[in-house]
């Protein structure tokens, strides 16, 4: 088999004095789709802004494209290819959704994505392009935040709790467009609170228990109920 895109061997983060992420090992294959899952405060956004540059670690801690990249600044690893969508969205509200999305192409390496081509991909933000982030709904401000991620044509899209705060049918949607992203060669990493959802869109499962990676498989070899156990520490 191929080298992953993403490895990560043993990852220790800390905030301070306080230790976040133990010992974690984790790998991304390209095109796929890792769910990562467990209870609030178990580290699943500490191990996204990790890879994305945002949390200092050791260099060897994380490879990409079978290069060290845990001491490589935010800039540089979307640069590398990796875009985070972090979680509550983070757009400037003071800037028009086309201002907004262009911030994505700042660091902008060569692939499909343009701005015309995510206006396409989200037809309902492409009626929106010039009004203000505060203006639009949760579910367009998410569409933003996914496509200023596309726009720097990402080999890896990192995706923190989408679902967050959306109603059911723009979950639905957004969840509809994933295979769209990953048909482009683009792996993607979501971190998802609802089971289900995690188990039907993807490849491959990691739980997260105070730090620690407490469980990983497909969702084929995976039962619900081991996942709920490795998620809430029931032995
Ligand atoms: P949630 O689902 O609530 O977002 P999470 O699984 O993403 O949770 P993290 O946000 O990664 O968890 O937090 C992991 C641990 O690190 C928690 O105990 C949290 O309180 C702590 N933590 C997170 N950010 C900071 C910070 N900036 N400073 C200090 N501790 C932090």
């Amino acid at each position: 088999m191929s080298e992953p895109l993403l490895t990560i061997r043993a990852l220790n983060a800390r905030y301070g004095a306080f230790q976040a992420l133990f010992d974690v090992s984790f790998r991304v294959w390209r095109g796929e789709c890792v769910a990562l899952v467990g209870a609030n405060g178990s580290g699943k956004s500490t191990l996204l802004k990790s890879i994305a540059g945002l949390i200092d670690t050791r260099p060897d801690a994380i490879r990409f494209l079978n290069e060290p990249i845990g001491n490589l600044s935010a800039e540089e690893v979307v640069k590398r290819g990796i875009a985070l969508v972090p979680e509550g969205r983070k757009l400037f509200q003071s800037l028009t959704v086309e201002e907004n999305l262009l911030m994505g192409a700042q660091a902008r390496r060569s692939g499909p994505w343009t701005l015309e081509r995510v206006y396409e991909f989200f037809p309902n933000i492409a009626e929106r392009r010039n009004a203000s982030g505060t203006s639009l709904s949760g579910g367009q401000q998410q569409m933003v935040a996914i496509g200023r991620a596309l726009l720097s044509n990402p080999a890896l899209l990192l995706c923190d709790e989408i679902s967050l705060g959306l109603a059911p049918l723009v979950v639905r949607e957004l969840y509809q467009r994933l295979p769209v992203i990953r048909a482009e060669g683009t792996a993607v990493v979501i971190v998802e609170q609802d089971i289900s959802q995690a188990m039907v869109a993807a490849d491959r499962l990691y739980c997260l228990r105070s730090g620690r990676i407490a469980l990983e498989g497909t969702p084929g070899t995976l039962s619900r109920q081991s996942i709920t156990e490795a998620y809430f520490g029931m032995e």
